[in-house]
């Protein structure tokens, strides 16, 4: 079978065979995917200028509905999504939800916003600022829709959520979408695409989809146009410096890696229940996915005089995380996405143990029910650095699987310090009871992440959990992480809308905005 793309309205398909997508369990080949010699300025165009002005013509409610009816129909046909993530991603059910749940929820969510948000089709700042001894010439700031497109670049990872909680946003805009997700893990994004184009429940055009590679998409672009790209920082560097994109100063967002980190609070005791909740949470996001998660715990920062008393829970709690068929009963850990990622997270785990000792896993594995050949597990795996404040790898390499790396500290100080060597991360939690610590941990984490989470025992059995990025909060994270934001509510739209502002006089400018909705940070 070959997947195919929809762009101008409809499907068309690529020349040539096209990259094989295989089952990272069997290794069988599920379909292909390509591109070659689709018109990829015409597909650009043709959002900018039909399907563009067609979604504008709708309000924020309007945009709304059709993202609500989108999420039903996702809804619809989950069943069948799961079943190819499993296939294609290798995902376990948990998985699967994260991804697949995580792009329906963040849907709804955005269709609730825009709601609110009424009939306008643009949005004011609040209050006027007075420029002149006459009170009557003030100003105000409007944000108005951009007239280009949204170029969605998105991650192997998340084939579901990354498609959806970015073409949420620009939709909710009023900014026409070409999402181009990542070859490797396709078929759902092209799934759930298919099954709400033919739907109807969006205008015509306004969701484009690029299966297959992503050729020379980046000279094609305009200032008018958003770029947001999810991926490693060596393509968000090369796709950023193309001198289209330099000379058009188009909005490019990135999203890249990130070597998070959890640190556990000097407060925290061997026989304190925050104890127990800390290593659960490690566990979880070091195995949800295989560890193939932007915001997964890389960096396990502990007190020293904990140090032995975590290792050794942690290193029961992983042995007892079942690895296996991804659709099996009891099954906790998937296999990694294909070859080329399990070679890379050995090669990253060779990188790490030049610097930490290995306390558990580091190999491959195949399990009961898996091809010899062609599967790729990997071992959850462990690793120790006693010193790690005079190690420079292990917080600047992201291993993408189920590996996580020890680190004691001796001080508040120093644990804040090794925070900080992750060079900029997306999360990173601070599990304490001590309210003095969780506020000088916030503020010292601060402007190195984009998201601080904090548990104390209060929170302990309702926080969503260290890697899951809640829309109403912004995602993204500064320097090595992409020095990106997106997400984050009302906030999100902004990226998507031109900021002007607008002197004149006061009664003017009262009769323009009549069709504004304020554009208020909640
Ligand atoms: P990648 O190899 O950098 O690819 C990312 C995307 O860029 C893919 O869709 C890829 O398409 C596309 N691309 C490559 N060349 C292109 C071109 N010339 N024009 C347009 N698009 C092009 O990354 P990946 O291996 O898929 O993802 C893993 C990385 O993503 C990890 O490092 C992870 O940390 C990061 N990530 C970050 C976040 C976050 O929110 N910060 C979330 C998830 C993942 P092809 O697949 O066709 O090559």
């Amino acid at each position: 079978m070959k997947i195919t793309s929809y762009l101008q309205g409809r499907w068309i398909e690529g020349g040539g065979e096209g990259v094989p997508l295989r089952n990272p369990v069997t290794g069988e080949v599920l379909a292909y995917a390509g591109s070659d010699g689709v018109d990829l300025a015409a597909a650009l165009d043709y959002a900018r200028n039909q399907a563009g002005p067609r979604l504008r013509q709708l309000s924020y409610a309007g945009r709304a509905r059709g993202l609500a009816a989108a999420a039903e129909v996702l809804i619809a046909n989950r069943d069948r999504y799961q079943a190819l993530a499993q296939a294609n991603s290798g995902n376990t059910p948990a998985d699967a939800a994260v991804d697949i749940d995580g792009g329906i929820g963040t849907l709804q969510y955005f269709a609730g916003l825009g709601q609110g948000l009424g009939e306008a089709c643009f949005l004011r700042e609040p209050g006027m600022a007075r420029l002149a001894r006459d009170k009557a010439f003030q100003a105000v700031h409007v944000l108005t829709p951009l007239t280009g497109v949204a170029i969605h670049i998105n991650a192997f990872n998340f084939p579901s959520w990354g498609l959806w909680e970015k073409a949420a946003v620009a939709l909710l805009a009023g900014v026409p979408v070409v999402a181009k997700p990542a070859t490797a893990t396709c078929l759902l994004s092209w799934a759930m695409v298919q099954d709400v184009i033919a739907a109807g429940v969006l205008p015509e055009g306004c969701l484009s989809l690029l299966c297959g590679g992503g050729h020379d998409l980046m000279k094609h672009v305009k200032g008018n146009d958003a770029v947001m790209f999810t991926g490693s920082a060596d393509t968000a560097v090369r796709l950023r410096s193309e001198p289209q994109v330099v000379a058009s100063n188009v909005r490019f967002n990135v999203e890249a890696d990130s070597i998070n980190c959890v640190l556990l609070g000097e407060d925290v005791t061997a026989d304190s229940p925050l104890l127990a909740d800390f290593v659960s949470e490690v566990v979880r996001e070091m195995i949800v996915k295989a560890g193939q998660k932007c915001t997964a715990i890389r960096r396990i920062l502990v007190p020293i005089a904990l140090l032995d008393t975590v290792r050794e829970v942690l290193l029961t709690k992983l042995a007892c995380a079942q690895l296996g068929l991804p659709g099996a009963e009891g099954v906790r850990v998937g296999p990694l996405v294909n070859k080329a990622q399990q070679q890379a997270a050995l090669t990253g785990i060779g990188v790490l143990r030049q610097e930490a000792e290995l306390l558990c896993g580091g190999d491959i594995v195949v399990p009961e029910g898996a091809d010899p050949e062609h599967s790729c597990y990997l071992q959850p795996t462990l690793l120790l650095a006693a010193d790690p404040l005079s190690c420079r790898r292990i917080h600047d390499t992201e291993v993408f699987g189920p590996v996580a790396t020890l680190m004691p500290y001796d001080s508040a100080q120093d644990a804040f310090l090794l925070a900080a060597q992750g060079g900029g991360s997306l999360a990173c939690s601070v599990f304490t009871n001590n309210p003095e610590f969780a506020t000088s941990a916030a503020l010292a984490l601060a402007p190195h992440h984009g998201r601080v989470l904090l548990v104390d025992d209060a929170v302990a059995a309702s926080h969503t959990g260290h890697g899951i990025v809640m829309p109403q909060c912004v995602h993204g994270g500064p320097g090595r992480a992409g020095g990106g934001e997106e997400l984050g509510g009302l906030r999100g739209l902004a990226f998507y809308h031109r900021r002007t502002a607008v002197q004149g006089d006061v009664v003017q400018l009262e009769a323009l905005l009549g069709g504004a909705a304020e554009y208020v940070l909640s």
